[in-house]
């Protein structure tokens, strides 16, 4: 079923090699070939810290004792090298970057996906792959597994009575071309040059860039923290900022996020990001002042992630805060790259990668539903072209990082199979991204987020012998309380 070692891509770093094999940790990645769903379950069953599943494989951090179990209950694996006690597991998307970067002492990366490869990297090495164009996931903590699958959400029955489309179409594209060029520039340089970075494995620009986040939520009148970590001893932060529900209860949350933090070949000189990610944080931005005048019975939270371009590393920390916390996390909208298309007119294409939990698939259908909606109300000609990928969905950005801790979760980017030739270079500016995109992901996104956060729900009953009370759900009813009229 599987191929064994064969199938290893090696990197011609010969003179580098020896470093690879690090302390034998007496743990080793395997990838086991699953038969079937209820074959996953039966290996979780075992204590396998798993750290990625797929379709048909999964990712785990495996003792000796456990390989042996493995084999002898006839299941097919393949071994990888001996975990490092310096190294974690990553997803490697881009095998170009991989072969071409011959900073790395990594020996062998596993093909995993159509478009991944599995490999342990130290940090240094993940950086320089990154600054090479991969894509990281960093695979350190275990899924927890089985998924603690909660009430599937409920679809939208009837449209609201108050036109969230309306107030949509508040949603400002000079706004928003401001913060892009707010968060590409260099201060004292002049407004929206292209000389900024917010590199991700360094701290100068990223802290400024948190503290524009943080001081501009706060003028919207939200609730913000920063959400500090330590990652290969850097300091970094997320950025939250919250809405209260109106209930006072922060049980059920919605969280519309993007990162911040952004990479390039030349990182400390220019990294500019405007399609990665400041299109996203713009969004994300201009949803909050929208809807920070109005209630809503769920809890919103905004947030912002540092770290992404190192393998997913700020999402991660708060999906695990969140999940040993108990968030209730009715869905993640996240949003990476909503602001390119090649040629105009363009095909208006965009991906939303729901992946296969019914839930995530029930999230990017009322994503869906919101771009019909605001087309109805609003234009004549569809402004955004949908495509829901479940299978193949990608895990290569933050909301992979609740995939894996079992919330519900979506990306909003655009077309992936026509990616923007700019990203993760110095060429990533405001002048070459496409604002009306942009503008229409941001309004796709507030009525999806506050159509999510408009449900309201029966009390909680007060828990019997059940460990966990069941919440229902009441059909969809939006629950705007407008403090200003609409239509301005
Ligand atoms: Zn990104």
């Amino acid at each position: 079923m599987l191929a064994l070692v064969a199938a290893l891509v090696f990197v011609v770093c010969t003179a580098l090699l020896s470093a690879s094999i690090q302390a034998d940790s007496g743990q080793y990645l395997a990838v086991i070939g699953l038969g079937s769903q209820r074959e996953l379950g039966n290996l979780a069953s075992r204590g396998l810290n798993i750290v990625h599943s797929n379709a048909d494989l999964l990712v785990a951090i495996c003792s000796k004792l456990q390989i042996s179990q493995l084999g002898q209950a006839g299941i097919q694996f393949d071994l990888l090298q001996p975990l490092g006690e310096d190294t974690s597991p990553y997803l490697i998307y881009d095998g170009a970057a991989l072969e071409s970067s011959c900073s790395l002492d990594t020996a062998n990366a596993y093909p995993y996906a159509e478009d991944a490869y599995i490999a342990q990297l130290r940090v240094d090495q993940a950086e320089a792959l990154a600054i090479a164009g991969a894509d990281l996931v960093r695979l350190s903590r275990a899924i927890p597994w089985p998924l603690d699958v909660a009430t599937p959400m409920r679809r939208a029955s009837v449209l609201p009575s108050v036109s969230v489309e309306s107030l949509a179409q508040a949603v400002s594209p000079t706004l928003l071309i401001h913060h892009v060029c707010k968060l590409q520039d260099r201060d004292a340089l002049g407004y929206c040059n292209e000389l900024g970075t917010r590199y991700s494995f360094a701290s100068a620009g990223l802290n400024e860039a948190a503290a524009y986040l943080y001081s501009a939520y706060t003028s919207y009148g939200l609730q913000v923290t920063y959400d500090p970590f330590v990652f290969n001893s850097m300091p970094m932060t997320n950025v939250v900022a919250e809405l209260m529900g109106s209930t006072g209860s922060r049980e059920h949350v919605v969280i519309l996020s993007a990162h911040y933090d952004s990479i390039s070949p030349q990182p400390y000189d220019a990294a500019p990001g405007a399609d990665d990610n400041a299109s996203g944080v713009a969004a994300v931005l201009e949803v909050a002042r929208l809807l920070s005048e109005q209630s809503f019975p769920c809890t919103i939270r905004f947030i912002n992630f540092a770290g992404e371009e190192q393998g997913l590393i700020g999402s991660a920390h708060y999906a695990e805060q969140a999940y040993r916390r108990g968030d209730m996390i009715d869905g993640v909208i996240n949003l990476d790259m909503i602001a390119y298309e090649s040629l105009p007119p363009g095909d208006h294409l965009v991906d939303i990668h729901a992946g296969t939990d019914p839930r995530s698939v029930l999230l990017a259908d009322e994503l869906v539903a919101s771009i019909s909606s605001l087309e109805e109300a609003i234009h004549e000609l569809p402004l955004l072209v949908p495509q829901v990928i479940t299978a193949g969905a990608t895990w290569r950005s933050d909301h992979g990082s609740f995939w894996a801790r079992g919330f519900p979760a979506v990306l909003g980017s655009e077309d992936m199979d026509d990616l923007n030739p700019n990203y993760h270079s110095t060429r990533d500016t405001r002048s070459r991204i496409r604002p009306q995109l942009m503008v229409e992901f941001t309004k796709a996104a507030l009525v999806t987020i506050a159509r999510l956060a408009s449900r309201s729900y029966a009390p909680t009953p007060t828990p019997t012998s059940a460990p966990t009370p069941t919440l229902t759900a009441t059909p969809w009813r939006l629950y705007l309380n407008l403090v200003r009229p609409l239509g301005w």
